[in-house]
Parts: structure tokens; C-alpha cells; sequence
């Protein structure tokens, strides 16, 4: 799928759902349009899938994960397809940026590392495929047997949210499909593109018909629709807490396996003695990198009173060089916002900020420089004198808002830190060895990072503490959310003492 012919005819590609191996509209004929938000203009349609085309889809993957090639496969098997599919995402990581940059404005310079990070996804869970082992207990069974078997769950539905579509995407399909799950992915609305342009490498790797479906949609519709279907087992969602509420509500209903990657409102916490220079980097890849719209964006910036001026007088200054510009070019910093409807609640939230008596010492607009064009951007925005019952610092905003509070203690700064509704992650500078070995245990998120902000690995588990969701992608203990547990009693004698009694 390339995305360059129409940038100048302005000419809408088609894109096609994949459901049962097969390339498809939606079965009512109706489509939905994609934006590019660097020119705020559609460049693509996208069929809008409805209940009808999820059923196929979900009856299509547990087809796969009942009989065929796939439910037959060994695990060892099922570990070299995930390594193929590395290998072939590897060769196409540019067509992958390529239609991630066109459909969220991300910077080509970071969707080209994030899809050229993805094949270790599918390289660790491939070589984990194969090493979750059962267990033969000691039962205290005379002539019985006893082990335990982890076997995967079903037909797992994967919702996914606009910011680093792909990379949220693989979170949830490596260990799912390295556990011997299907999948279904609704993903979302607004950057679907990367998506189907991935469903096609399952097809060139060789994947079986069925194990991967694409559905693509609205939420309200297609997403509900995955959600409720009964042969869907297992839930993966990474979006907003709303959403995440909804649908833990629905799966609740049927006793849902479901896991929530959902927002945040990060405390980021310079201390006097910190390496200033390296903090100001850390403060803005926290919250300025990706325009803010990421789910652990540090927006909350607490500075050690000491050192509040200095510090926010060289983030000014730095921030005032940041160059806004199209996410193709290698020297742009901050590209747009991802869609419309996230402008506009970045600008509401701008007011919100001023009207609460914050006081903006940077940015504080739409953009409007004529190289911007009709692109969906923001300046980045800085605001003092936030206190952390404002509205600005206790709801997520989704954009390049950084909210500056201060504290005096250390005890100050947990406070503050941990007095909100989120818990997806932390950050902190400081050159205190004692301080950076105690703090992270006070610190009530998922991910902490000390001297360094926005890391993540296949490796490490994420997740949030509190409304930030349940459940965590990466590391060995997500495979475990796409299996379940059996016991298995083999009574070699094959009688029972007194059948009116626990045996
Ligand atoms: P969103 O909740 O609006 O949408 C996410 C997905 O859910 C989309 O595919 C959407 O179509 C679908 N959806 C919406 N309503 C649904 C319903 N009733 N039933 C089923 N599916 C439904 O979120 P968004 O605006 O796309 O993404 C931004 C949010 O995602 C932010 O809050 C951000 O913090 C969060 N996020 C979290 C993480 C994480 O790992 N914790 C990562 C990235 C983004």
C-alpha cells in the first residue's frame, strides 16, 4: 500500500478489510474517511465495518483456532512464524512508517524506530512460544496423576487508540498469537491504515486464514460489536479510561478476560541536585516528543522550589527553538495533533488552563505559521502556577500542555505525585543514590523511570496502577494474559472410595 500517489492528484485511496484471508468492503457498502493531519485533508477511505462484518471476522478466527493449520501447529511451529513475520516486517518497515506518518502526524523519524523495533516483539514471543511449560505436581493423590497445561483462551479482540497504532497493536498480537490465541483487531478510527498495511505481511509470512482479522470501524459500532460477540474470549484495549469503563462494563456481563491500557497524568519530579541539562531533555521527550499524545506523557512537572526559575527559563528556551513542521522532514521536532476532535479539546484545555488562573509562559495556541498550512498544530504550551487540584493537572489532555507545580520535601513531592486518579507512570532526576533507590517504591504507577522518561522494552511489563488500567502488555507475564490454566487428575486406579464425598 503506498501512500505517495495521491499526495498530488489529492485522489482517496481504498482500503480493504481483512477478514478470513480475504480483502473486503463492509458488508453494508459504507465507508468512512481517513485525514492526514499534516494537511488536514482525507487521503484515504476505510470500509465502516458494522456488527455484520465483526461476526464474520470473529466466526472466521475461531474457525482458525478450533480446526485448520493454525489449532494443529506445534508452539515451536507457531515461534518460527513469529520470527518470519520479523523478518518480513523488517523489510517493509518503511512502508509501515510510511502509512502511520499519513494517518497520526507522527514524526518519520519516530515511526520509522517504532516499526523497525516491532520484529523483536514477534522474535521474543516467537522464542517464548515454545518455553511455557506445564507442571507435574506431587499430589497428594495416591495412584493419581496430576499436571497442570496452559493453553491459550480463543478469539482475542484487540482494540486499539491512534497514538502508535502499530506498536500498541503488537503489544497485544505477539503474545496472544505466540500462545496459540486468533485475533481480532478493530483499530481505531482515525489510523487504521497501518493496520491493514500489517495484515497484509501476516499474508506474506504465511499465516494461516483466519488467525489475524482486521475490522475496521467506529467505535460505538464495530469496536461494541467485538465486545459483545460470545465467541470473543479475551479483551485487549488500549485507549481512553472512558472507553476502557465501557467496555469493562460490557465484559463484565459475559465474564470477559480483559485487559486496559488506559490514560495517565504523569508526575515527572526534578530535585535540586539533578543534572539540570539532562532533566530539561527528559522534561520535554516527556511531554513535547509526539506532540504529548502519548499514554505516559510526564505533563505534570513538579520542580524542587529551589531550582523553579532557572529551570523553567532554560525548558522556555529550548522549547522556543522546537521547530514544528512536516513529520516527513528530518529536521521537524513537533508534528500535528493526530485528529480534529483531539485540537480541539487540546485548545478547550489551553482555556481551561487560563481560566483557572495558570499562567502560560509558553505557547498557548493553534499554530498558525504559513509553512503549517491547514495542519492540525499546536504550539507547545507551558503553564506555571498550576496547583494540583486544577482541572489541568488532574485530567488527561492528550497534547504538548506541560503543567508546573512546585514542592519543598521530598514527602511534598510524592504527594503531590501520587494524588490523582492515574497511575500509568512516574519520573524523576536526581543524583542522590539514596533518593533514587527509595522513591520508586512511594511512587504509586506501573513504570518509573529514574534519570530517564518515556522507555519501553518488549521486555518490561506495562501497565497502570489505578484508573490506568489492569493487566500488563510486555515481559513474560503477558504471555500468561492469553493463557489459561487446566488441571488434569488421571486416576490410574479408575475407582472411587465413597462417590458422596470430596475425593
Ligand atoms: P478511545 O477510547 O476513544 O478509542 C480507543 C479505541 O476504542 C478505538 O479503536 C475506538 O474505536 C474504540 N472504542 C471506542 N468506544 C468503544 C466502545 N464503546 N466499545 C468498543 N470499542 C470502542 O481512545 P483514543 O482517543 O483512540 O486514544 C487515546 C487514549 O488512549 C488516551 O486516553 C491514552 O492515554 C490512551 N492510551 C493508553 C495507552 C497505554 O498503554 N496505557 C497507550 C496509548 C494510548
Amino acid at each position: 500500500m503506498n501512500t505517495e500517489p495521491n499526495r498530488e492528484s489529492g485522489e482517496l485511496t481504498t482500503l480493504e478489510m481483512y477478514i478470513d484471508g480475504q480483502w473486503r468492503p463492509s458488508a453494508s457498502g459504507r465507508w468512512l474517511e481517513t485525514k492526514d493531519p499534516f494537511t488536514g485533508k482525507a487521503w484515504a477511505r476505510l470500509p465502516e465495518g458494522d456488527a455484520g462484518d465483526v461476526d464474520a471476522a470473529v466466526r472466521a478466527a475461531h474457525a482458525a483456532f478450533t480446526s485448520g493449520p493454525w489449532a494443529s501447529m506445534t508452539a515451536s511451529d507457531r515461534g518460527l512464524l513469529l520470527h518470519r513475520l520479523g523478518d518480513v516486517i523488517a523489510a517493509n518497515a518503511q512502508v509501515l512508517a510510511d502509512l502511520e506518518v499519513r494517518d497520526n502526524g507522527k514524526l518519520m523519524v519516530e515511526m520509522l524506530g517504532q516499526m523497525k523495533y516491532l520484529p523483536r516483539w514477534f522474535q521474543y514471543y516467537g522464542g517464548l512460544a515454545d518455553k511455557i511449560e506445564g507442571a507435574v505436581t506431587p499430589i497428594d493423590k495416591p495412584g493419581m496423576l496430576h499436571y497442570v497445561v496452559h493453553e491459550p483462551i480463543g478469539v482475542v479482540g484487540a482494540i486499539t487508540p491512534w497514538n502508535s497504532p502499530l506498536l500498541l497493536t503488537v503489544w497485544k498480537l505477539a503474545p496472544a498469537l505466540a500462545a496459540g490465541n486468533t485475533v481480532v483487531v478493530k483499530p481505531s478510527e482515525f489510523a487504521s491504515a497501518s493496520m491493514l498495511g500489517l495484515a497484509r505481511l501476516f499474508e506474506e509470512a504465511g499465516f494461516p486464514k483466519g488467525v489475524v482479522n482486521v475490522v475496521t470501524g467506529l467505535g460505538a459500532e464495530a469496536g461494541r460489536a467485538l465486545v459483545e460477540h460470545p465467541l470473543v474470549e479475551r479483551i485487549a484495549f488500549t485507549g481512553s479510561d472512558l472507553g476502557g469503563a465501557r467496555i469493562s462494563e460490557t465484559a463484565a456481563r459475559q465474564f470477559k478476560r480483559v485487559s486496559l491500557e488506559l490514560g495517565g497524568k504523569s508526575p515527572h519530579i526534578v530535585f535540586a541536585d539533578a543534572d539540570i541539562d539532562a532533566a530539561v531533555k527528559g522534561v520535554i521527550s516527556g511531554i513535547f516528543a509526539a506532540a504529548g499524545q502519548t499514554c505516559m506523557a510526564g505533563s505534570r512537572l513538579l520542580l524542587h522550589s529551589s531550582i523553579h526559575d532557572a529551570f523553567v527559563e532554560k525548558l522556555v528556551a529550548r522549547m522556543k527553538e522546537a521547530r514544528l513542521g512536516d513529520p516527513r522532514k528530518a529536521d521537524t521536532d513537533i508534528g500535528p495533533i493526530a485528529t480534529e476532535p483531539q485540537l480541539a479539546k487540546v485548545l478547550d484545555y489551553i482555556e481551561i488552563a487560563r481560566g483557572e488562573g495558570a499562567r502560560c509562559v509558553l505557547g498557548g495556541r493553534r499554530a498558525s505559521d504559513p509553512g503549517l498550512g491547514e495542519g492540525w498544530f499546536v504550539e507547545p504550551t507551558i503553564f506555571t502556577g498550576v496547583n494540583n487540584e486544577m482541572r489541568i493537572a488532574r485530567e488527561e489532555v492528550f497534547g504538548p500542555i506541560l503543567s508546573i507545580m512546585t514542592f519543598d520535601t521530598d514527602d511534598e513531592a510524592v504527594a503531590i505525585a501520587n494524588d490523582t486518579p492515574y497511575g500509568l507512570a512516574a519520573g524523576f532526576w536526581t543524583t542522590d543514590l539514596q533518593r533514587a533507590l527509595a522513591l520508586p517504591k512511594r511512587l504509586r504507577a506501573g513504570t518509573v523511570w529514574v534519570n530517564a522518561y518515556r522507555v519501553v522494552s518488549y521486555l518490561a511489563p506495562f501497565g497502570g496502577f489505578k484508573n490506568s488500567g489492569l493487566g500488563r502488555e510486555n515481559g513474560i507475564a503477558a504471555m500468561h494474559e492469553y493463557l489459561e490454566t487446566k488441571s488434569v487428575f488421571l486416576n490410574a486406579k479408575s475407582s472411587i472410595q465413597n462417590p458422596f464425598t470430596l475425593q
